[in-house]
């Protein structure tokens, strides 16, 4: 499939990514916080969320200064509440991403860019879902513009205004299919967030990667909610967020829709 060089290019492009992934790892940790207390995103040092002392920057390390103080804050000694989880996911998306999306072209470049900024806007709405179930319209509405300007950057590029058709005939359809869901569940298992987050997921990925999207997503909720039930952590009274689960299948679908699809038809002798 690649030969050395390249293999040591895409390995190295990987590592750098994984490393800018760790910063926005707790960027996205920063924001999500912020969002929640209303404090506005630039200005103002970042505080424990329980004493609320001003952090120092070795308290801002990603992973490393929550392994140091064993998850707990310096000051006050409450647990720290942003696990380094988010930090690590983050970084092995971006890793991937990178270097699944060699940015050697101009148009692997701008792909690139536009994605980050989508992955990062998913990772905070999964991180705040996660948290607290809701998907706020202040990271809705952005990821929604920005999927909007991406697609019809690659339809003008790539010469195809087809891209843009499809992308928005996905949009309206997934949107469409999850707000039925909504109105025959009676938002009991899912809300108007999700409906929003369907309608950005067409648009990012298409007719084909939204349909492979939304079978990851259901396949790995499925599964996921079994485990989480018969490991006891979770009862049939639990409400379960949604939203990781559709942040997961867009960022999936964006990187492998078209292996997934090929495997799948091979599978199946087409
Ligand atoms: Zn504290």
């Amino acid at each position: 499939m690649f030969n050395d060089a390249q293999m040591v290019m895409v390995v190295s492009y990987g590592v750098i990514g994984g490393l800018f992934g760790l910063m926005f790892g707790s960027a996205i940790n920063a924001i999500v916080w912020r969002l929640k207390v209303k404090r506005s995103w630039a200005k103002g040092r970042s505080v424990c969320s329980d004493c609320g002392h001003t952090l120092a920057a070795i308290d801002l390390v990603p992973v490393l200064s929550w392994m140091v103080l064993r998850g707990k804050c310096r000051y006050c000694r409450a647990a720290i509440k942003d696990t380094p989880v988010a930090e690590l996911v983050t970084a092995g998306a971006f890793a991937v991403s990178v270097a699944v999306i060699l940015p050697i072209s101009s148009l692997g470049f701008v792909k690139l860019g536009f994605w980050l900024v989508l992955l990062v806007l998913l990772l905070v709405l999964a991180v705040y879902d996660a948290r607290w179930m809701i998907l706020p319209d202040r990271i809705i509405v952005p990821l929604v513009a920005v999927a909007l300007i991406y697609s019809a950057v690659t339809a003008w590029l790539t010469h195809s205004p087809q891209v843009l058709l499809g992308a928005l005939m996905a949009a309206v359809f997934a949107g469409g299919a999850f707000g039925l869901l909504v109105v025959v569940t009676k938002g009991k298992a899912m809300g108007m967030g999700d409906v929003k987050l369907a309608f950005a997921m067409g648009l990012i990925l298409g007719a084909q990667g939204t349909a492979v999207g939304l079978l990851v997503a259901f396949n790995a909720a499925a599964l996921i909610g079994v485990v989480l039930l018969v490991s006891k952590l979770k009862s049939r009274k639990d409400l379960i967020p949604f939203g990781p689960y559709l942040v997961g299948g867009t960022v999936v679908a964006f990187l492998f829709a078209r292996p997934i699809v090929a495997w799948y038809l091979g599978l199946n002798g087409l």
